[in-house]
């Protein structure tokens, strides 16, 4: 099969980080071509001494200037520093390049995830909010260009496993009744509920089963993760939105399941490690080491179940909202949740602010088709620039009060 040659987009994330574990495990099947980072120039630098990529990016000009000084003081010349945003796009499509891994956090990824979709990558795609936004656009670049999609995500992961054939990305759903979504519920879920509004960032980010980044984890206490997810399943396995629905199940050993009309369930299950969707996609569809261990089902016992309520986790229900009004409504939820997350990370908002954002945010902007990247970009500006005005409203009334 040869040596694949692959892209990390957004290498020094949570993702980006695990990745090149998995890759370092197989020097024979895999190689770096290039890295990506917004400005952590340490971890960069480090990872370019350990992986020698072609090519790395560093989004931020001054960061990228510093890189590349550190790089030549170690005679790693030969690696091309390119900064910028625009550079994603050029290395996600690169004629070496095999495999792209889409890790960039937000829709910030969302072009060069696009770009790798258009060049007809294999993509692995973690970065589930550029889906989200271009739903319908994503999926169709992916199979006008010959493209593959493997989802990253755990349970999109776990439900590709249960659905597909052994050699085809495009999953037979013949006979399927409804995709479980599970989800832990983060470190609320059972907070009393008067207590949600305040709740500190780092309260929010301590994810009782899974180590993350900052933005995903508040995803993860919101359940707007879960509800990025239930709009990710439809598009990645082109279900209805009544036929996916979320279990709450705090151990998360079930990374996810598929209910076939014959009353048949298929779960995928494994110690919660993103190393092993990681591996699984990489490598797929052989099967690799991925360094995760093998599940010891007597020490973890028992595994519990729940429905989730909608009052405490009310993302969820924006969620459902967004993607049976398709159009926009998805790029609007994921914009100004995005807005409100770093409002809430930085102080600047409550928690339960977030859910009130999205929810005056699907209110307020107006809905509408949502086809091309311009109409895309268009309602993400729009709502960001919604929610950035509701929020700063808000704080001054809080002011005053
Ligand atoms: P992270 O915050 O740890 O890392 C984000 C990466 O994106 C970093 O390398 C950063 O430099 C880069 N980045 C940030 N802003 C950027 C910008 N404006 N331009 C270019 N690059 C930028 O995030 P993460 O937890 O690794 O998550 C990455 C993606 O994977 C997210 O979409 C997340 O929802 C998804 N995901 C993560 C996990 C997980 O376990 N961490 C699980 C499932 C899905
Ligand atoms: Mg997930």
């Amino acid at each position: 099969m040869g040596v694949k040659s692959v892209a990390i987009l957004g290498s020094t994330g949570s993702i980006g980080v695990s990745t090149l574990d998995v890759i370092a495990r197989h020097p024979d099947r895999f190689r770096v071509h290039s890295l990506t980072a917004y400005h952590n120039t340490d971890r960069l630098f480090e990872q370019c001494r350990q992986f020698s990529p072609d090519v790395v990016v560093m989004v931020d000009a001054d960061a990228a200037l510093d890189l590349e000084r550190k790089l030549s003081g170690v005679g790693l010349n030969t690696i091309t520093v390119l900064s910028g945003a625009s550079a994603l796009e050029q290395v996600a499509s690169a004629a070496e390049v095999d495999y792209v891994m889409a890790a960039i956090v937000g829709a910030a990824g969302l072009l060069s995830s696009l770009a790798a979709a258009r060049a007809g990558k294999r993509v692995l795609l973690a970065n589930k909010e550029a889906l989200v936004m271009s739903g319908d656009l994503f999926i169709r670049t992916i199979s006008e260009n010959g493209a593959t999609l493997l989802p990253i995500d755990s349970e999109h992961n776990a439900v590709f496993q249960c659905l597909s054939s052994d050699t085809d990305a495009n999953v037979a759903l013949t006979g399927v009744r409804r995709i479980l979504l599970t989800g832990s519920g983060g470190p609320f879920r059972n907070l009393p509920l008067d207590k949600l509004g305040a709740v500190t960032p780092d309260q929010a980010c301590a994810h009782p089963v899974w180590s993350m980044g900052r933005k995903i984890s508040v995803d993860s206490a919101t359940m707007m993760n879960k509800g990025l997810e239930i709009i990710e399943a439809c598009w990645l396995f082109s279900v209805s939105p009544d036929q996916v629905e979320v279990v709450l199940h705090p151990q998360s050993v079930i990374h996810s399941m598929v209910d076939y009309v014959d009353g048949s369930v298929l779960a995928q299950l494994g110690n919660p490690d993103m190393r092993t969707p990681i591996a699984h996609a990489l490598a797929w569809p052989e099967r690799i080491d991925s360094g995760v261990d093998a599940l010891d089902l007597p020490s973890i016992a028992h595994m519990d179940f729940s429905k989730p309520s909608f009052e405490r986790f009310p993302c969820l229900g924006h969620a459902y909202a967004a993607i049976r009004a398709g159009g926009n409504a998805p790029t609007v939820l994921n914009a100004s949740n995005e807005v409100a997350v770093d409002a809430f990370l930085q102080g600047r908002l409550k928690f339960t602010g977030i859910a009130d954002t999205v929810s005056a945010s699907l209110e307020h902007i107006e809905l509408g088709a949502s086809d091309s990247v311009e109409m895309i970009l268009e309602s993400d500006h729009r709502t960001r620039k919604f929610a950035r005005r509701f929020i700063a409203d808000r704080l001054i009334q809080q002011e005053q009060a």
